[in-house]
């Protein structure tokens, strides 16, 4: 082979070789391609199914809370965090749908919270949480509950404008430019076909993946059911009768059955009795051996109520501590040997730790103490009281409110006053008033002096000048002023409480307005002239058996010419009782000191009160309040 044969023959080789390397070369690139390829897809189907466990993770969330018995707000707000964290939407909010007698309109309900809402609501001043939304019924939010579907808007400027119009359009793009959201995705709630209102979604993309609008969908929906179960879950729970802890009837089914009850009774003219039950020192107890032992203490109580009750006997728990049993059919006879059996069978009872416990006790019934029954409560209520107060552990039987003494009265709504906290006095004094009202052992009467003692100490909080004894010659004056004009008992006995309670209302003021010794405004003339009253009628409009006394106090300042106030009420309008505690009230203001002037004599207080008359106060009143206190003074 020659020479160049042979290098032919070389570089037939070598280009065989190159073929072959090249053809190597070329698998080798596919291959690599492939592979790449691949990689990028295991990464994108990695990917999927990460975003796909993540969806099912939250909506496994939501199925968690749907079973629980949380209340709505509280899964919608759950639902709408987990959205804006696990997904990276920028935020979520849900809006509710609302009507009120202006028309319909938008409220968020629930957002979460991030630094986007943050910013938008630094901008735009009041929190758009705090804000009635506006709804149009042709705008973009009622389109999607209308077509029940998903709109995605980029306008962001437009759709903050178009539920809030008063802002100004600068506020509104300030609002919206130079933040990371694009774009909002708003998805209409209606469950069970009603219109709720809406979810809505900020996102930083400005398209919506058909993949996303099936996740955003199949989100919905699960709000939707959440907002359906809950709705059933409060139903279900308003329906229920009975209580949880006890097993007893709950109060709403107490109620009812008591409505029932009346019906009957009234109809057969038969009576039925009401056994009221308190556990006595139920806080001791919760505070020495703790709460689980306070709930066995009520809950042995409800298993004696079980136990002693006929099978038409309606047990039930109030509330906290506090049992009725509602008795058909039986007298107050009757009643009290139940109650007392109850009461005996609660004290026999042996508990874990605590040993024994005791309850007081009230009955009254239905026809025989009254026949309304509201006052059947709270007479009840009251004879339960009257059991605490008499030592407890032991049965009261209601007094018919006839019976009930206007000492009895006015000791019952001082004791409520003090107990419902309304009256912001330091403990001592309210200690200390609580001891001098407890009915004294073995007596039924509470001393007259007792109760105006409490009213001056009562006063006196207010009035650092007002003398101590002032209260009983007021109630004395008072009352023989009444005797003159004939009115009947029941009118005296309601002008002797209301002298005792009438600037009760005082408590209330600031201190530093009563005793300002500059002149007042006349906004605070405003307010020292009418605020006792309102305080006045707030304080004892919870308390039954003072009724009657509130518009004899609340008419207390009404002028015989009209000019006085609340009302402007003039001359028979205003009841008698009311003019008498104010020419009492001026009478014993005008002779003792005051910030502003001294006292004046006894006598020229008559010629300032007789100076009034036809203007203040009636010509006849003053000529008895006249020849009264002469007879004083002489
Ligand atoms: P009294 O003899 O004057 O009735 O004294 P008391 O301590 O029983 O009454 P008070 O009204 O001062 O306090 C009632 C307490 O009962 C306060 C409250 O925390 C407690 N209580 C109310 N409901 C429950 C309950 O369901 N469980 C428990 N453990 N305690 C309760
Ligand atoms: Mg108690």
């Amino acid at each position: 082979m020659s020479f160049f044969d042979k290098i032919k023959e070389y570089r037939k080789m070598l280009s065989q070789v190159e073929r072959n390397i090249y053809g190597e070369k070329q698998e080798f690139l596919e291959i690599y391609e492939r592979n790449q390829q691949l990689e990028r897809e295991i990464e994108a189907r990695t990917n999927e199914l990460n975003i796909a466990n993540k969806r099912m993770l939250t909506l496994q969330h939501i199925w968690d809370m749907m079973n629980s018995s949380t209340p709505l707000e509280n899964v919608l707000e759950k639902v709408v965090n987990s959205i804006h964290g696990e997904l990276g939407y920028m935020h979520c909010a849900i809006i509710r749908k609302l009507h009120d007698e202006k028309g319909d309109y938008m409220q968020i309900i629930t957002q979460s919270k991030d630094s986007a809402i943050a910013r938008v609501n630094r901008i735009i001043g009041i929190p758009i949480e705090a804000r009635r939304l506006t709804y149009d019924p042709d705008g973009i939010y009622a389109d999607t509950i209308k077509n029940k579907k998903i709109v995605q808007t980029k306008d962001l400027g437009g759709t903050l404008k178009y539920i809030m119009p008063d802002l100004p359009d600068e506020v509104a793009q300030a609002a919206v430019t130079n933040q990371p959201c694009k774009s909002l995705i708003i998805i209409p709630l209606c469950p069970m076909n009603k219109e709720f209102g809406w979810f809505c979604v900020f996102t930083s993309r400005d398209e919506l993946a058909e993949a996303e609008t099936d996740f955003l969908s199949l989100f919905a929906q699960q709000i939707e059911m959440s907002i359906t179960i809950t709705d059933l879950f409060l139903a279900v729970k308003q329906q229920a009768v009975t209580d949880s802890l006890t097993g007893l009837y709950n109060r709403r089914y107490f109620e009812e059955s008591l409505k029932r009850e009346v019906t009957r009774a009234q109809r057969q003219h038969q009576p039925f009795s009401i056994i009221g039950i308190d556990l006595d020192f139920l806080k001791k107890i919760n505070d020495q051996y703790g709460h689980a032992y306070g709930d066995l203490a009520i809950k042995t109580v409800a298993d004696v109520l079980k136990r002693n009750a006929r099978s038409i006997d309606l047990p039930a728990r109030m509330g906290g501590e506090e049992f009725n049993v509602l008795l058909p059919g039986i007298d107050s006879k009757g009643a009290m040997a139940a109650a007392e059996r109850i009461r005996k069978a609660i004290e026999l009872q042996e508990l874990d730790m605590i040993g024994h416990i005791t309850a007081s006790i009230g009955v009254a019934t239905f026809l025989e103490h009254s026949d309304n029954i509201e006052e059947i409560l709270e007479l009840t209520d009251q004879a339960m009281y009257q059991s605490k107060r008499n030592g407890r552990n032991q049965v009261t039987l209601a007094k018919p409110i006839c019976e009930t003494s206007w000492q009895e009265i006015a000791v019952n709504t001082f004791l409520e006053i003090l107990s419902k906290h309304k009256i912001p006095i330091p403990n001592e004094i309210a200690e200390n008033i609580k001891e001098k009202l407890q009915y004294k052992e073995n007596s039924t009467e509470i001393s007259k002096d007792t109760l105006f003692n409490v009213a001056d100490i009562l006063t006196s909080t207010y009035n650092p000048m007002h003398s101590q004894g002032i209260m009983k010659s007021k109630v004395l004056m008072a009352t023989s002023l009444a005797k003159r004009f004939d009115l009947p008992k029941k009118d005296i006995d309601n002008l002797r409480i209301a002298m005792l309670l009438y600037d009760i209302g005082n408590l209330m003021l600031p201190p530093e307005l009563l005793q300002k010794t500059t002149p007042l405004t006349e906004e605070e003339k405003q307010h020292i002239k009418e605020h006792p009253i309102i305080a006045a009628q707030e304080i004892l409009k919870p308390i039954s058996c003072v009724q009657d006394v509130i518009p004899i106090i609340e008419h207390h300042h009404e002028n015989w010419d009209g000019t006085g106030y609340p009302q402007r009420l003039s001359h028979e309008d205003i009841p008698l009782t009311s003019q008498i505690i104010l020419i009492v009230d001026a009478y014993f203001a005008l002779i003792e000191h005051r910030p502003y002037r001294a006292k004046l004599t006894p006598k020229e207080a008559l010629e300032v009160i007789k100076n009034d008359a036809g203007k203040k106060w009636n010509n006849a009143l003053v000529q008895e309040f006249v020849t009264l206190t002469e007879l004083d003074l002489v």
